[in-house]
């Protein structure tokens, strides 16, 4: 929308998006909260002003769109957008939901980028041997972000392998 982020120089991008978390954060702080008595001690009788309160949420939906279309290359117009949006939400929830039904406590991590292995996925690469620290050949199950060896005893539950396919996050860069 007005601005090509595939020409725009990585600097450039970073500034822009520290720039719409900025506004997405103060449209928050400074305007929707603005629309509910949200201070502990106003005299106030407690209310919520809905219409308003939702005319802000378009305020930061607009951020919340520039930050997305800074990272994702594909989606030209609102609608595309939205849809990426709805099959990655689903795609999240399903993870929520499995995540609630095995009793996640969070240790599924990578050690190396500190992201969640059932949201980045787990892929597979030769071994590249004792010197770093891995087997002395065959394949390796590495962190779907970073690269990261896994330690598979430690980390690697069946369902994340099994099921990282169906959600895996991809990179633009
Ligand atoms: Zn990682």
């Amino acid at each position: 929308m007005g601005v090509d982020f595939s020409f725009m120089p990585i600097e450039k991008r970073v500034q822009y998006v520290k720039d719409m978390v900025l506004a997405l954060s103060n449209e928050l702080q400074s305007e929707v909260l603005n629309e509910v008595t949200w201070k502990p001690w106003s005299a106030a009788q407690p209310h919520v002003n809905s219409q308003l309160m939702f005319r802000e949420l378009v305020d930061c939906w607009h951020f919340l769109m520039n930050l997305m279309w800074a990272t994702t290359a594909g989606p030209t117009s609102p609608e595309q957008l939205a849809q990426l949006l709805y099959e990655e939400y689903h795609a999240k929830h399903r993870v929520n939901v499995r995540r609630q039904e095995t009793d996640y406590d969070g240790s599924g991590k990578c050690h190396a980028c500190t992201r969640s292995l059932d949201d980045v996925g787990v892929d597979q690469r030769a071994s590249r041997g004792p010197d770093v620290g891995e087997p002395s050949g065959g394949m390796v199950f590495v962190c779907g972000a970073c690269g990261a060896h896994l330690n598979t005893e430690k980390v690697l539950g069946p369902e994340i392998i099994a099921t990282h396919d169906s959600h895996r996050v991809t990179s633009t860069d």
